[in-house]
């Protein structure tokens, strides 16, 4: 059957533009495309951070570079110096204009703000049929980048919480060239807590308290915690609130999702794209996107993300199983893991791109009876993500 579409794309976020813009820009046989997103404008609703590997697509888009960041718990500060791999900021707005200038630009791929997808795909002949707000669709293939579900107490080994609070202040109250990358809280137990500071100017950043627990918390109830953090900050001086930003990112999913047919994937933050041990999914999802587009343009299935190599996925795990069952070692396993660690190698382990030696010299600066009776107690099995056909 001739289906309306060769690909639809579910979601017009981070995964689902990011693969719509490489296939505007080179469709190959890939030319009928609609990305289909619920909301109905974009606005700049998330800051994007991660260590400047090596150059990547989006350096024209980048608002700050910062060469320090810093660390603190109980007095104790690690200073890190990244120059050789700046720690960057990237501004979903302007991720989102670039993306969409280049779908227009195009003629293969359409962007339709305002269409909610109802339900999962069903299988027809030819490929997919598609229940939209705006009516029903078909698609030779489909990419999902829906979340699954909303975040829920034990579908993550730990739900990372933030809130954030884009300020302006009446006089200089930050470093703007230092980025307060965990700033621990001692009052709080059960649960890591710390405050994450970017610097935009010296009167101006973005102050986010963040949590690391098995149970996601929205962001009314980091509020309270949130607003002494940034009394604490501005020491006095009067802040404005510019824009707010809240999510919650899975720390290692329970069991990954179900596994997709070949011309049906899913992608993004709840499916494969966030690293385990922090969260972090940007650069992630840029690479699922080179991939996946390749594959599309060149007339073959869409692929998912790959799963993680398996010493990494193992670290990772032992990782979180250790946070879990001590969250109250956490500052003292960050401090340690950037103060014991070379630089480089830690960035190349937090970017996906470490060598053995790297994750060796990672291991290391951690504290071996505590992982090695965490190992040999409680640590759950390591998932990795099926890549079915
Ligand atoms: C505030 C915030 C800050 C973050 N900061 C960082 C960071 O510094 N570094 C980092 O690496 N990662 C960060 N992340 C994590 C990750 O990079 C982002 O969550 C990223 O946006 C994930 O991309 P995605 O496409 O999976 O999800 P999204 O970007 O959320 O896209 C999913 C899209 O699907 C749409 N949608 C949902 N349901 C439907 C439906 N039924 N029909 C149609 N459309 C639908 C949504 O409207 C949304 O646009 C952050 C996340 C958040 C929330």
């Amino acid at each position: 059957m001739a289906t309306d579409m060769d690909l639809v794309v579910l979601g017009g976020g981070c995964a689902g533009l990011s693969l719509a813009l490489r296939l505007a820009e080179r469709p190959g046989l890939c030319r009928r495309v609609a990305v289909l997103e619920a909301r109905p404008a974009y606005h700049h609703d998330r800051s994007w951070c991660f260590w400047r590997a090596g150059p990547h697509r989006f350096e024209p888009l980048v608002k700050r570079s910062w060469s320090q960041v810093a660390l603190r718990h109980q007095g104790q500060v690690v200073q890190v110096d990244c120059s050789r791999t700046p720690y960057q900021l990237l501004e979903s707005g302007a991720f989102y204009d670039h993306a969409r200038q280049a779908i227009q630009a195009g003629t293969a791929v359409t962007l339709q703000t305002g269409v909610t997808v109802l339900g999962p795909p069903r299988p027809v002949a030819g490929g997919w049929q598609l229940e939209t707000s705006a009516g029903a669709l078909t698609a030779a293939q489909v990419i999902d980048t829906r979340p699954p579900k909303p975040p829920r107490r034990g579908d993550a080994l730990l739900w990372q919480s933030f809130l954030g609070e884009e300020l302006v202040c009446d006089r200089a109250v930050f470093n703007p060239g230092q980025v307060e990358l965990m700033d621990f809280a001692t009052d709080i137990t059960g649960a890591v807590a710390f405050t994450y500071v970017l610097p935009l100017a010296a009167d101006r950043a973005l102050v986010e308290t963040t949590l690391f627990d098995p149970q996601p918390h929205g962001p009314a109830e980091l509020a309270e915690r949130q607003q002494r953090a940034v009394q604490r900050l501005c020491d006095g001086a009067w802040a404005q609130v510019l824009r707010t930003e809240a999510g919650i990112l899975p720390m290692g999913m329970a069991s990954e999702a179900a596994a997709s047919v070949s011309s049906y994937r899913q992608a993004g933050l709840m499916c494969g794209a966030a690293r385990p041990a922090t969260g972090y999914a940007f650069q992630r999802i840029q690479r699922w996107a080179d991939g996946c587009s390749a594959a599309l343009r060149s007339g073959q299935d869409p692929v998912g993300h790959a799963p993680d190599p398996l010493l990494t996925r193992l670290m990772d795990r032992l990782f979180l199983d250790v946070l879990r069952h001590h969250p109250e070692r956490g500052p003292e396993l960050f401090t340690d893991l950037f103060a014991r660690t070379a630089t480089p190698r830690i960035v190349r382990f937090l970017s996906d791109r470490s060598s053995f030696l790297d994750r060796v010299a990672v291991a290391a600066s951690l504290p071996t009876g505590l992982f090695l009776r965490q190992l040999l107690g409680a640590t759950s099995p390591v998932a990795a993500r099926p890549q079915s056909t």
